[in-house]
């Protein structure tokens, strides 16, 4: 008889290799770390033998834990090191903050919803990642009191690049986003910080997120 974990265990490899090796996701560290992370831990009882497929999945809300592939490539994006300090925006179900504690030193996540935070902190405590700090509030204006990050995720999407956020990146750190409209889809967008007063952005493609709700996102009125 083989085990849940052992079969958990037989498709996370599978899906390292055919949704992300196959594809464009290079970085040892965000493909071993993907490798590690059960995700299976982190998607409600009713998709956990759905863990593993290509694709996002309802973590209640109106939320979803995002596509393998997508955590994958905005953590490469981030070009994460052993002794970074890290923010990401928007836990969720916690797995994209679980997979950026396997390569970054100490890192943050700032989730709106209490229900969603509660249970992140739940899934992180049960596979005993102690490097992870969730936060209760608005992602939109960061963590100023934690700054500066060397890298900041964002894995919901607002109309632009906050600029708190851009403001509490270290020089030469890394923020990854989705930008564009509410609905219909939006680019990643790939900001580094040169010095002080500039940064270079780049564009990484289409993207489908929920909307990043707060201060300096989508207001609450708008959200779907
Ligand atoms: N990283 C998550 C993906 C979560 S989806 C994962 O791996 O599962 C995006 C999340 O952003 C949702 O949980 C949503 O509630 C949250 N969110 C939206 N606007 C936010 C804001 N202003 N501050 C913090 N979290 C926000």
């Amino acid at each position: 008889m083989v085990s849940d974990d052992e079969l958990f265990e037989r498709r996370r490899r599978q899906m390292v290799r055919e949704q992300l090796e196959d594809r464009d996701i290079e970085d040892r560290d965000v493909l071993d770390a993907l490798g590690i992370v059960p995700r299976e831990a982190f998607v409600p009882e009713d998709y956990r033998s759905m863990a593993y497929s290509d694709r996002p999945l309802p973590i209640g809300k109106g939320q979803t834990i995002s596509q393998p592939y997508i955590v994958a490539l905005m953590t490469q994006m981030a070009e994460l090191d052993g002794d970074d300090r890290v923010l990401e925006i928007g836990t969720g179900s916690g797995y994209g903050v679980a997979v950026a504690s396997r390569i970054a030193d100490e890192v943050y996540t700032l989730e709106r919803h209490p229900e969603l935070a509660e249970s992140a902190r739940a899934s992180l405590e049960e596979v005993g990642y102690d490097n992870v700090e969730v936060i209760l509030g608005d992602g939109t204006k960061g963590l100023p009191d934690r700054a500066p990050f060397d890298a900041i995720i964002a894995t919901a999407s607002g109309p632009d690049v906050p600029d708190s956020l851009k403001e509490q990146l270290a020089v030469g750190g890394r923020l990854v986003m989705p930008v564009g409209g509410k609905t219909g889809g939006q680019r990643l967008v790939g900001v580094r910080r040169i010095d002080e007063a500039s940064y270079d952005e780049e564009d990484m493609g289409f993207v489908r997120f929920v909307p990043l709700i707060g201060e300096e996102g989508w207001s609450e009125g708008e959200a779907t």
